[in-house]
């Protein structure tokens, strides 16, 4: 039996480790001097020095970025079904209702022809997702929102550094989340970052992490306690400095994935943007999906490959939001998609190896 090449592998080394034990000798270890570092530096590294706020979780970053936005009950925002529950969720949190719309089956993104479709007078917002780590299609989704009046919101947690013609993600709406957990494309532990085109957004953002509270006992708002801690700035901090070299490593592994890979659907690059590759996501033919589950079995016990479906189940047919809304792309997607290791650690024999696997597979299927 191969050794087995696992789906996701956060890498964590000595300076990061090392980044840790500085804050704790200290002694300060909750949110400090270390958390207004990493968001300005996140800020100047990532979104061109938009004012970048730090939160204990990408969740949180979408909550309160909601929150501060002014989305609450009675508001409706337009959410592509096809992405992780948290995008909905989040949404579903603040009182507003998410209207979940279909994707385009190229860049599994929204489909900007779905949202204008969905858009109603309670719309207030548009949240598509850079799913995988390819953009949105931000000129599309930019105009509608100009037309009727709309806010936009990024989920860019899978996103760090992708570009939409040109222009980095995280800098095109009110505001952006972009998520920390540990298989992101870089990780702080838990945590995540919210970069804002307003000040007074801005504000409110960092009032609601800490308990509506700028001056201490003088709570402005009612907020809550969604504040990062310095341990984990400090690792996000050392891995802000890696994640260029593993984006480029991800983009290369990708390559070869592509050029290898036959009898399925390999990620679309829509020109002039850059796919940061968080996932590598194939889509299985039609006739196959049934059997997705067997090859995918066949590839972990018989060739060490590990895989994952991101994501199997439509955001609006969970059982947490039950909502009949007919969404055929999101539906073959959600049955014929899966997704090969990339990440960085990855190397050349491992490429060959996964290439060779999925061929042999999917020709025997
Ligand atoms: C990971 C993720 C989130 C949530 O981020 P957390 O840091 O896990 O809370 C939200 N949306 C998408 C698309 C994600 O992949």
């Amino acid at each position: 039996m191969p050794e087995f090449i696992p789906p996701a592998k956060p890498i964590i080394g000595a300076e990061e480790r090392a980044a840790v034990d500085r804050v704790m000798q200290t002694g300060m270890i909750a949110q400090g001097p270390e958390v207004a570092k990493f968001e300005e530096e996140f800020a100047a590294a990532l979104v061109d020095g938009r004012e970048s706020v730090a939160v204990n979780s990408g969740t949180s970053g979408l909550h309160l970025g909601l929150l501060a936005a002014g989305i609450g009950p009675g508001d409706e925002v337009i959410v592509p079904a096809f992405t992780f529950a948290a995008t909905g969720n989040s949404v579903a949190l603040t009182g507003a209702t998410p209207v979940f719309v279909d994707i385009e089956l190229d860049t599994y993104c929204v489909d900007p022809a779905a949202v204008e479709a969905a858009i109603t007078p309670r719309t207030k917002a548009i949240m598509p997702v850079h799913l995988y780590g390819h953009a949105a299609n931000m000129t599309a989704i930019q105009a509608i929102a100009d037309k009727h009046g709309l806010m936009v919101f990024e989920d860019a947690a899978q996103a760090h550094a992708a570009t939409w013609q040109g222009q980095p993600v995280g800098t095109f709406g009110t505001f952006a989340m972009f998520s920390l957990y540990p298989t992101k494309n870089m990780t702080s532990g838990e945590g995540g970052m919210v970069s804002v085109a307003d000040s007074e957004v801005a504000r409110r953002l960092r009032l609601l992490r800490n308990q509506g509270m700028e001056v201490q006992y003088q709570n402005e708002l009612v907020g809550f306690n969604n504040r990062m801690t310095d341990i984990h700035a400090a690792i996000g901090r050392v891995q802000l400095t890696k994640v260029a070299g593993w984006t480029k490593q991800r983009q290369e592994n990708a390559a070869v994935l592509t050029a290898g890979l036959q009898g399925v659907t390999t990620p679309v690059v829509v020109e002039g943007c850059a796919h940061v590759y968080h996932q590598y996501t194939v889509r299985l033919p039609e006739a196959l999906a049934p059997k997705r589950a067997e090859l995918l079995a066949r590839l972990k016990d018989e060739f060490g490959v590990g895989t994952g479906v991101y994501y199997p189940v439509p955001t609006n047919e969970l059982p947490s939001f039950n909502v009949a809304v007919d969404l055929p792309n999101t539906k073959l997607a959600a049955a014929s998609v899966f997704s090969l290791p990339v990440h960085p650690s990855l190397t050349a024999s491992d490429l060959d190896r996964i290439i060779a696997a999925v061929n042999t597979v999917v020709e025997e299927a």
